[in-house]
């Protein structure tokens, strides 16, 4: 059988039911829009696990997202979606593409969340949109972005609060959006949330805890994302 569809760090493949695929984590690491490449060992597991985690929270704190259940250590069932194709971030605090496109120093913290859109194009670099262009490209219609902003928002209300109970900063994260398949083109949350899209720092001791380990060549890549399932396996 081949997969449906093979991404930087994911594959899905089909199931007997046709609203539900199965998502596959795999080892892989990349940065730098695949520019940098590796393998860790484990990856998948963490990253899987951490999501399923966090996406449990989610879906019990009434945000609707494509999760049904884990299967085994690197694979979970999702809810079949058109993904928007649209990666929609949030910052709480100044770091990565904000503080290159600015200049201001990383680690200052923002008075409200900044969140912004950029398309979710390998070919073109992910390249940072407004909502006119967004409508110009029919990515997404005005209301589609009224709610994906107010989703996002929520969702960063509740992740800050679950990480910093387990000692950790919500510095900025990713998110991705689907349209389920089933006709009610119901807007849900898609993806994986882990450490690979989310920056995380030490509460304590500032330390990264995310890929930027990975990204700038810090080490302890799997170790810091083993600390970040420790803490959150230790609040449930
Ligand atoms: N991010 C991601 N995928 C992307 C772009 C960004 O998961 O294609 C995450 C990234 O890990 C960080 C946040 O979104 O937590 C903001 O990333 P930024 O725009 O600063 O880009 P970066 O400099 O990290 O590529």
């Amino acid at each position: 059988m081949e997969a449906l569809y093979e991404g930087k760090a994911k594959r899905l493949w089909a199931t007997e039911d046709s609203q539900v695929l199965r998502m596959e984590f795999k080892n892989d690491a990349t940065a730098f829009n695949g520019e940098k490449k590796a393998q860790f060992d484990n990856k998948g597991r963490l990253n899987n696990t951490i999501s399923t985690l966090i996406y449990g929270q989610l879906e019990k704190a009434g945000i609707p997202t494509h999760f049904v259940r884990q299967i085994d250590d690197t694979n979970v069932l999702v809810r079949k979606v058109d993904i928007i194709m649209i990666e929609v971030i949030v910052r709480n605090v100044s770091a990565g593409s904000f503080c290159k496109r600015t200049g201001i120093e990383e680690g200052r913290a923002f008075g409200q969340p900044v969140i912004e859109f950029s398309i979710k194009s390998d070919a073109l670099g992910d390249p940072l949109v407004n909502d006119d262009y967004i409508r110009e490209l029919e990515l997404a219609s005005a209301d589609d972005l009224v709610f994906l902003r107010a989703a996002a928002l929520k969702v960063n209300d509740f992740l800050s609060q679950l990480f910093s109970r387990a000692g950790l900063r919500l510095v900025d994260f990713k998110l991705e959006f689907g349209r389920l398949t089933d006709g009610s083109g119901t807007i849900v949350l898609a993806d994986e949330i882990s450490p690979d899209g989310c920056r995380l720092w030490d509460l304590k001791t500032g330390e990264k805890m995310d890929k930027d380990r990975f990204r700038r060549d810090l080490g302890g890549v799997m170790e810091a994302y083993e600390e970040v399932l420790k803490r959150l396996k230790e609040l449930s």
